[in-house]
């Protein structure tokens, strides 16, 4: 029988195994970590200012479960960190985030390999949990406005044939200007929907959440960001 990932690595197309999703996902906590102070400023002006705090206590909380684990099955490692996420994180972000994790974990479920495909394709599943359990759409100044644009530029890349690290950094990259779009968006969804008009003028702390997200993603298994 032909191992499917031993195939890929031969003609050099990317294969994520278990220990790649647990650096993606230890090098995003550390994202969060860095980023704590961003995360509460945004979220003070047009929220609760919690969003660092929230993100940042929910990561250290699923580095603590995984570490422990020996689990090669990439779909219950996922599965762990969105419900560890909804257990340990309040508010808005902590379902929507455990959401997006849970969602990805059943679309690659009993995988111990993910190949680029597979990648985009919990990418989207991702995407519509969010969607369905927050019922955002772009432009509502959410997490939704990095994601999509982000899940949009991976699978458009891939298609055009571009390599997995090129399709990883225009994902980023495209996450990146989608959060920075938010700047000029009234609110429609979450706590700075409240403010109505003065929420425009503020990025939104879930868009650059979930831009750190991806970035993580480009910097792990691809290369690194022009410093800007
Ligand atoms: P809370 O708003 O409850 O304090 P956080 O501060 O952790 O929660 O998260 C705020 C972020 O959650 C917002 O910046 C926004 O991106 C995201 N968000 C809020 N509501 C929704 C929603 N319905 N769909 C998608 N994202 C949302
Ligand atoms: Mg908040």
């Amino acid at each position: 029988m032909v191992d499917v990932a031993e195939t890929e690595k031969a003609s050099g197309r990317m294969s994520l195994g278990h220990d790649d999703i647990l650096r993606w996902i230890r090098a995003f906590a550390a994202e969060v970590e860095a980023n704590k102070e961003q995360l509460t400023q945004l979220d003070s002006a047009i929220g609760d200012g919690d969003h660092g705090i929230n993100m940042q206590r929910g990561m250290s909380a699923v580095l603590g479960k995984v570490d422990a684990g020996e689990e090669s099955d990439i779909g219950a490692l996922l599965k762990t960190v969105g419900m560890t996420l909804v257990s340990t994180v309040g508010g808005a972000g902590g379902p929507l985030y455990g959401t997006l994790f849970m969602q990805m974990g059943m679309a690659v479920s009993g995988k111990e390999e993910l190949s680029s495909d597979d990648w985009a394709a919990a990418l989207e599943a991702a995407v519509t949990g969010v969607q369905a359990r927050g019922k955002a759409e772009p432009g509502d100044k959410t997490m939704i406005d990095a994601l999509i644009p982000g899940r949009d530029a991976l699978k458009a890349a891939l298609a055009e044939g571009a390599t997995f690290e090129d399709a990883l950094r225009q994902s980023a990259d495209a996450a990146d200007q989608g959060m920075r779009d938010t700047v000029p968006l009234v609110a429609r969804k979450g706590r700075a929907s409240y403010l109505g008009e003065r929420s425009a003028g503020h990025q939104d702390p879930g868009a650059t959440s979930s831009h750190l997200l991806l970035e993580a993603a480009a910097e792990t298994w691809g290369r690194p960001g022009q410093a800007r």
